[in-house]
């Protein structure tokens, strides 16, 4: 290998906002089989808004604000934005609690209250109606987070986080060169699909625990080479494990530390730049 051209390629790349940390990235993007896309802030934007509320709007928001004031979920930002923006005031909680994949719980008022998927409810029951205004907005590629006091739901809150304006022609540029695309996200299938479908993404795998997103990558890895886009603290085992780690600039630090691409304006379409770069680059020195 020359490390000129070393030097030179990644120079250039550099110019165009791709940042190559390592030559090993190099080597393996020959052979990459599958690219796999986190959802949040990767391939949508990341500012995620509330959509529908069901229930007593002013209790169910008071709520669901007042506990997500303790988490650092994209999703909390959402719910109290809405809340401010109505003029609500949010009460103190205490004893918060997070549950990975599933929400959040803390004691409200005096009574444990939470906000969390359908997965957090365990014995709370919901009824059939509420259950299908869920489905319904799920397809429509809302996240949607029941809001409960004791063992009462209250409502619900429908979040919807649109895809980048490029995302689409992202997917459809590294289609074109046969790879295989697919969303992992820790979201609901249905809403994963729904956005899946707006942009062009060939596969999705929901439901998946932060924990388990190298797992993930390890799976698809039996069938070849895979680079990972991601953004976020979860995403940092991922972008490890693949075998070109590619992180959005705007990323938490631990994902650009994780990632061997660092793409530094956040566009989407910089990962096929970033692919062909990096082929012409390690084609000319090898
Ligand atoms: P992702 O980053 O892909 O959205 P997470 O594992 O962070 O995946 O979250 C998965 C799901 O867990 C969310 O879609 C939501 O249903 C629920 N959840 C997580 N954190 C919160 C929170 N602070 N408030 C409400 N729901 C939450
Ligand atoms: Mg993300």
């Amino acid at each position: 290998a020359t490390p000129t051209a070393l030097m030179v390629g990644t120079g250039r790349s550099a110019r165009m906002g791709i940042l190559i940390k390592n030559g090993e990235v190099l080597e393996a993007v020959n052979d990459v089989k599958t690219v796999i896309f986190d959802k949040t802030g990767t391939i949508t934007v990341g500012k995620p808004q509330v959509t529908d509320i069901v229930g007593d709007n002013e209790k169910v928001l008071a709520i669901a604000a007042s506990l997500e004031q303790s988490s650092e979920h994209p999703l909390a930002a959402a719910i109290i934005k809405k809340a401010k923006d109505a003029g609500i005031s949010l009460t103190p909680s205490h004893d918060f609690k997070a549950i990975e994949g599933k929400g959040i719980q803390a004691v409200v008022e005096g009574e444990t209250s939470f906000v969390g998927n359908d997965k957090l409810l365990n014995d709370v029951s919901v009824s059939a109606s509420l259950r299908s205004t869920m489905i319904t907005l799920q397809h429509e590629a809302k996240t949607v987070v029941f809001v409960g006091q004791g063992d009462e739901i209250i409502g619900l809150i429908a979040i919807q986080d649109t895809p980048k304006p490029t995302s689409k022609d992202a997917i459809s540029a590294l289609k074109s060169q046969g790879l295989k695309t697919v969303m992992l996200t820790g979201d609901n299938h249905a809403v994963a699909q729904a956005v899946a479908d707006q942009v062009g993404i060939d596969q999705v795998v929901a439901d998946v625990l932060p924990a388990d997103k190298a797992e993930q990558v390890k799976k698809f890895q039996e069938s070849g080479k895979v680079a990972f886009v991601g953004d976020g603290i979860n995403d940092a085992p991922a972008l490890s494990t693949a075998d070109v780690g590619i992180a959005m600039g705007s990323g938490t630090d631990i994902a650009i530390e994780s990632g061997g691409i660092v793409l530094v304006k956040n566009d989407l379409r910089d990962v096929y730049k970033a692919l062909e770069l990096s082929k012409k680059t390690f084609n000319r020195i090898k």
